[in-house]
């Protein structure tokens, strides 16, 4: 198991421990079925980034919890070709109250995102490629260099249309520093 599947399944694990909530319990916090809960926690499967974004929100963690190592320099989450990637270029700092991650989309890849917990913001920096970024229902376009600012406990997606891979930053603020 790569170093940050297996992190993944050790912080679901230990989650689950802390809180005493059974696989099914989880599934019902989170959105994500006991069957894939279960394939995470041994190893079996890797979760898109919308999925362990659901698993993020239901426990009420930063997302980026689960995807630091604790030595060598941030890895990305092994994900699908045609997958959103995320790497934490800086997991969440308590003092600091943030996480940045690095994303990269392919061309003609999407990722939906569920609402994350109220008074999540997050801002997006396009590096390269282009954004087509939907906040609830509603389309920006955003070029290399520009960025946008928006509360993301409302449905939201990231799609690259273009032909060209896409790069971009997500800063994100939690609530109640990083705690439900
Ligand atoms: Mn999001």
């Amino acid at each position: 198991m790569n170093a940050v599947s297996a992190r993944v399944a050790a912080t679901l694990k230990q989650l689950r421990g802390e809180r005493r909530w059974s696989l099914g319990d989880t599934a019902q916090f989170t959105g994500v079925s006991k069957a894939m809960l279960g394939q995470i926690e041994r190893g079996e499967s890797s979760p898109t980034v919308a999925t362990l974004w659901k698993i993020a929100t239901g426990f009420g963690v930063p997302f980026s919890q689960f995807i630091r190592l604790d030595v060598g320099p941030p890895q990305a989450l092994p994900a699908a070709p045609q997958a959103m990637r995320v790497t934490p270029v800086f997991p969440w700092d308590a003092t600091l109250g943030f996480e940045m991650l690095r994303l990269w989309l392919p061309p003609g890849a999407r990722s939906e995102s569920a609402p994350h917990a109220v008074g999540t913001v997050e801002h997006v920096l396009v590096e390269s490629g282009t954004l087509w970024l939907t906040i609830d229902g509603t389309l920006r376009v955003l070029a290399a260099g520009e960025g946008e600012r928006f509360a993301a406990d409302v449905a939201h997606g990231y799609e690259n249309r273009g032909a060209v891979p896409l790069k971009f930053h997500n800063i994100i603020h939690y609530p109640r520093g990083g705690r439900a």
